[in-house]
């Protein structure tokens, strides 16, 4: 491996489990490729079952004490980890690039919000409080405790290779909850970069464990070994009801971060240069591959042409190009599956009477990468209306009023990130009253923070991630009848 690290500790080919650095216990491998060129990284054990049962049996030893230490100490070590991010932040982005293809100033970006993850939750650790409730008796006392829900085990997809899983772990080990991970398989060198430095942070060992390989057998076991009490997961709606029918099972608590359609509004009243911007900002970021992503592009008949016009000319200055070869705003796909998903969204539009206004084409790079497109004339009967793209494709949908608008948007069975652009604030009110979605953004498109609740609603999940309200995910409720 070639990559220019500083720190070339951080790049591990090996498993994490209870505080060891392990291969597979067969020795198989499975290789991890740069998407922007090709080219092989390296590779990571093809762990399975077995490994994972080990790694839930350490996290279960190491439970009494990492919950019984104080909140200020387990926030000593949350805060040295993002300390230790922070300072690497360099090299953790240059490998996120180099696995995940993201421009180097967006991986950058997403090692900053990961760690922000770990310092926000390691401040909410001591803020754990629970209740005293006037007893419904003379002699009784009502006390609510919160505790930690117990072992947890999380699945992390490719997209932010870094940020999935410290939203998953910072809540996690501020509850008092030890956690094993299975990252994705394209992207698993963050994960282990991670680990490397949570163990010089002074994780315990078997309080956060990496797991690497064999998706269907390491959550077979996540799933349905009865020691683990919680199970964390973002990724594809399908993969997650899959998960949620093996985890009712055992009962176990889960929290699901799955797809989206998101819709991305543009009425008459709009500052049209802010949507512009806004619009780009949450369509082609990451290559369209978010779960956030504005998916459709809907548009008020009056500004439909001039909006389509300036997104045109925006789209036409975004450089396209490997992340770690200057400056770039658009990097690869993740792989050819997902670049055949747009070629399939394309023809399916084209067909039914799209107009292509820009792009539509693989980049003349190769490999995954893929032009920024736009389509204009898009109706509701086109593929793009009902599925996440996950690409850099823009479809404009052409609306009248506001409520068919409204309609349009909430026509999907996903709700989790919508959008809008409006100056008129009693439309801005009816307008965010009247999304079926967990977030909307309003006169923005980028609304992700650690101080903020993330999560969706109908299929697009359960639990939230980030501020007060996601570490609850992680807690346990106990009332405790006190008769004195
Ligand atoms: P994406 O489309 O983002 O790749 P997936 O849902 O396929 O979404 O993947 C998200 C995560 O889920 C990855 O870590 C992947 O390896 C894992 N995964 C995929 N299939 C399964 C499965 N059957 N059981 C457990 N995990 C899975």
């Amino acid at each position: 491996m070639s990559l220019p690290l500083k720190n070339g500790n951080l790049f591990r080919e090996h498993g994490y489990i209870d505080g060891a650095w392990v291969g597979a216990d067969s020795g198989a491998t499975l290789p991890v490729t740069n998407p922007a060129s090709g080219e092989t990284l390296g590779s990571i054990p093809n762990m399975g079952l077995e490994e994972t049962r080990r790694a839930i049996a350490a996290a279960e030893a190491a439970w009494a004490d990492w919950r019984g230490r104080t909140a200020r100490e387990r926030a000593g070590v949350l805060r040295k980890w993002y300390d230790l991010m922070m300072a690497n932040q360099e090299d953790l982005a240059v490998l996120l690039t180099a696995e995940q293809g993201k421009p180097l100033a967006e991986a950058r970006g997403e090692i900053a919000y990961a760690a922000s993850f770990l310092e926000w939750f390691g401040e909410e650790a001591k803020r754990i409080y629970g209740d005293t409730i006037p007893g419904h008796m003379k002699d009784k006392r009502i006390l609510v405790l919160k505790e930690p829900v117990g072992v947890v085990a999380a699945i992390t997809p490719w997209n932010f290779p870094a940020a999935m899983i410290t939203r998953k772990v910072g809540p996690a080990l501020a509850a008092g909850c030890p956690i094993v991970l299975k990252p994705a398989t394209q992207t698993p060198y963050s994960a282990l970069a991670l680990a490397v430095l949570a163990e010089e942070a002074g994780v315990p060992k078997g309080v956060f464990s990496v797991v690497t390989g064999n998706a269907r057998a390491i959550g077979g076991e996540m799933t349905s070994n009865p020691s683990v009490r919680k199970v964390t997961f973002t990724g594809s709606t399908e993969v997650g009801k899959l998960l949620m029918e093996q985890c009712a099972r055992t009962v176990k608590k889960t929290s699901m971060e799955l797809g989206g359609n998101a819709p991305f509004i543009v009425f008459d009243d709009a500052d049209l240069d802010a949507a512009v911007a806004g619009a780009l900002a949450s369509k082609y970021r990451n290559t369209g591959q978010t779960c956030v992503c504005a998916n459709r592009l809907l548009v008020q008949d009056g500004v439909y042409d001039a909006f389509a016009e300036k997104l045109t000319a925006a789209v036409a200055k975004l450089r396209v190009g490997d992340g770690l070869k200057g400056e770039t705003d658009q990097g690869p796909l993740i792989d050819e599956n997902a670049v055949k998903k747009i070629e399939e969204h394309l023809a399916d539009a084209l067909e039914k009477g799209a107009k292509l206004v820009t792009g539509g084409n693989r980049h003349a790079l190769g490999g995954t990468f893929f032009e920024p497109t736009i389509l204009t004339n898009v109706t509701s009967a086109m593929k793009v209306a009902r599925e996440e793209t996950f690409g850099p494709l823009a479809p404009l949908f052409r609306f009248k009023t506001e409520a068919e608008a409204i309609a349009m948007a909430n026509d999907t069975e996903f709700g989790l990130a919508s959008y809008f652009y409006a100056q008129n604030m009693s439309r801005i009110s009816r307008v965010m009253e009247g999304l079926e979605y967990g977030i909307v953004g309003v006169n923005t498109g980028i609304i992700s923070t650690e101080v903020a609740p993330f999560g969706g609603i109908k299929e697009s999940g359960t639990g939230r991630e980030g501020s007060k309200y996601g570490i609850e995910d992680y807690l346990e409720i106990k009332y405790v009848c006190l008769s004195v």
